[in-house]
């Protein structure tokens, strides 16, 4: 059975298997610097207090993200979960593979605290929540207020231990198979601001390996996401 649904004024989708939970809503939340929407997909229980947010890319040359949540988009959601999946909070970077968006900001160096004033590969902007991107990733987690959010990087081949629920970071770690470690917390940076904004919730970095990722690490690391979401 093949369901179109109408949400408002978007373009709504898709899919089949007769269960609610493969119903995917598109929602725009955002637009980059130069116009590029940026979506988010639910899936999933709307109606869920639990949400699971999974972001594929935010650092334009660290794409391989993008595979993880594709493959979560075709995997059946856990009852009780509302999972929303953003392939990309910086479209205009990915586009051009660069770290940072259009005028070279580091979006993971954009958020409220702990900002500060950095140049270079790191430019943090002119303040905090100075860029689009910055501002719709912010507003959709002030939204949501996640239980779980992942955000997935490249390419230091690890789990970071981001300051959330450090037995949860560690359980996804041995679910894909990567070791953990403790990454510096750099000023600005989006999982520190959403732990302590949201101390109920969890937020942490996946550094993937570098270069793509093969479509059966790609399936592992979106199950895996469906076991913590539970
Ligand atoms: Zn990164």
């Amino acid at each position: 059975m093949l369901r179109l649904v109408a949400l408002g004024a978007l373009t709504v989708a898709l899919l089949a298997t007769g269960t609610a939970q493969a119903v995917l809503r598109r929602h725009v939340v955002g637009r980059s610097l130069t116009g590029r929407p940026i979506v988010a997909l639910e899936l999933g229980d709307p109606g869920a207090p639990r949400k699971v947010l999974v972001v594929g890319c935010v650092h334009g040359n660290e794409p391989a993200g993008i595979a993880v949540t594709s493959r979560l988009l075709r995997l059946a959601v856990p009852r009780g979960v509302d999972l929303w999946v953003v392939p990309s909070f910086n479209p205009d970077g990915q586009h051009a593979g660069t770290r940072g968006n259009a005028r070279g900001v580091d979006l993971n160096r954009n958020f409220p605290f702990r900002w500060t004033q950095l140049a270079g590969v790191y430019y943090s902007g002119r303040h905090a929540l100075s860029e689009p991107e910055s501002r719709s990733a912010y507003a959709l987690i002030r939204r949501l207020r996640p239980a779980i959010s992942i955000w997935f990087h490249q390419h230091m081949d690890v789990v970071d231990v981001s300051g959330g629920n450090s037995a949860l970071e560690t359980r996804y770690a041995r679910l894909v198979g990567l070791r953990t470690a403790s990454l510096v917390r750099p000023p600005g940076s989006i999982v520190t601001w959403e732990n302590n904004a949201f101390p109920n919730g969890s937020a942490f970095v996946v550094e993937l390996p570098a270069g793509p990722l093969a479509p059966p690490a790609a399936l592992r690391f979106a199950r895996a996401v469906d076991v913590i979401a539970r």
